[in-house]
């Protein structure tokens, strides 16, 4: 079969869905959500009982409204039906012969659960992964290295996306740097997808390997997700310089989809899949919805997911979203990229601060390398605040006034007092997956 080249100057993967009014996307999600509420309950025990439980039914579903009436999920019911009702738990909705793939997640906080599909889910997310391939640009003369973790891990299968849109596409997985430039450089691949700490960390180690990364890579499109930095506009316009590419953020979830929303080429925020996924963003005290553009907890329920629907699925990300039109023409729903988790929030002096809030200051100053971490320790019944900086090579002034600058800027934006300690160049850590930005040595204290 030939590549369909003829096609790469088409705007959209599937036009009608995806420029169609908003009252025609509410209206498709309604009549999506009415017949998986009712395939979970019909077909899950664990549905069922949590419906019956909340005195709710899917036959009492009219509007989109109405589902504030059902109960939320989260990762502990998942966990825990799953240790119930192993392997797979009573979430699930089809007999096991009827699935053919599962992704598990990370498991760094406790047993793994597991991400199952069926044929059919498995076909509509790579469909749904080339359409939002395409809006990022991607087109079928790209090639495509897919750097993403390739076992076990949900944005793995993204890859057969990009090759369903007919790009060539190089399954590198989590190579070792030097040979994964290798390969950029023998491929000349013009389009990448990392974490954003890898993308800074790849295009550092490029220029320490004597990379010229214009002249001897061709890569012109970055895509990161699985940590806020690509919606943040220092740490991307970094990368984006460092590598002379553009920089796409997405968010996936390993317990629907490997990226449920990204950014189109007007970069304004993620567009949601809305043909999968209804979005919610809640107030995360009282469960009630925020309104528009606030940020809130957000909250997804799956439309389609056959093998395991998932309803109001409280996902600890804290993110605001529009339906404001946006310049590319797409009308699904944006978010302004995640803000931060609700597990990493550090409230400090009573002053909500987030990792990302830090991230923008570090990487807006040109002394610093951009990397950064958070020390937490509470010493006197008090918590205690240090960030960690680096200056960068070849600066001329002193540590102390570097320090002082940033702690000032830190206070005048996020309103928050922390002591800065500049370290020397290449101190810290370098992440290769997914960056640890928080030593919280609170923990295990008795208090
Ligand atoms: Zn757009």
């Amino acid at each position: 079969m030939t590549k369909p080249e003829a096609l790469d100057h088409r705007l959209y993967w599937d036009a009608r869905l995806e420029t169609q009014s908003r009252a025609e996307w509410e209206a498709l999600k309604l009549s999506l959500l009415q017949s998986h509420l009712t395939h979970a309950y019909g077909r899950s025990p664990y549905w069922r009982a949590a419906f019956d439980a909340a005195g709710v039914h899917p036959d009492r579903l009219n509007t989109l409204d109405d589902l504030r009436r059902f109960p939320f999920a989260d990762k502990h019911v998942l966990r825990d039906r799953q240790v119930a009702v192993p392997p797979l738990g009573d979430l699930v909705a089809v007999p096991e012969r009827d699935i053919v793939y599962i992704s598990t997640s990370s498991g760094s906080t406790g047993v793994p659960t597991a991400s199952p599909f069926t044929a059919r889910d498995f076909d509509e997310w790579i469909d749904y992964e080339a359409r939002q391939f395409w809006s990022s640009g991607m087109r079928p003369s790209d090639r495509y290295a897919h750097s993403l973790n390739l076992s076990l891990f949900i944005g793995g299968p993204c890859v057969l996306g990009a090759q369903k849109l007919g790009a060539l596409t190089i399954h590198a997985g989590t190579l070792p740097s030097e040979r994964l430039l290798q390969i950029l450089r023998q491929f000349q691949a013009s389009i990448i997808w990392t974490t954003p700490s890898y993308a800074w960390y790849l295009g550092e180690t490029a220029l320490q390997e004597g990379y010229d990364l214009q002249k001897d890579l061709a890569v012109r499109r970055i895509f990161v997700a699985g940590e806020p930095g690509g919606s943040i506009p220092q740490t991307r316009s970094r990368i984006e310089e460092l590598w002379g590419a553009s920089v796409y953020d997405y968010y996936g979830l390993s317990d629907i989809f490997g990226s449920c929303a990204g950014e189109c080429e007007a970069k304004d925020g993620l567009h949601w899949a809305e043909d999968h996924i209804h979005v919610e963003v809640i107030d995360p005290d009282t469960g009630e919805p925020v309104r528009e553009g606030e940020r809130g907890e957000l909250v997804l329920t799956t439309l389609r997911k056959a093998a395991r629907p998932l309803i109001r699925f409280r996902t600890g990300d804290i993110v605001s979203v529009t339906t404001e039109p946006c310049a590319c023409g797409r009308t699904a729903l944006r978010m302004h990229g995640v803000h931060g988790r609700l597990d990493d929030m550090l409230i400090i002096k009573g002053v909500n601060l987030f990792p990302s809030d830090v991230e923008a200051v570090a990487r807006q100053d040109r002394d610093l390398t951009g990397e950064y971490r958070l020390v937490v320790e509470r010493i006197d019944h008090l918590d205690r605040i240090t960030v960690e900086v680096e200056r960068v090579r070849g600066f001329n002034g002193t540590d102390e006034d570097l320090g002082h600058r940033v702690s000032r800027r830190l206070k005048s934006v996020n309103g928050v007092s922390a002591e800065v300690r500049v370290l020397a160049p290449d101190t810290l850590p370098r992440a290769t997956h997914k960056a640890k930005r928080v030593d919280d040595r609170r923990t295990g204290v008795w208090s």
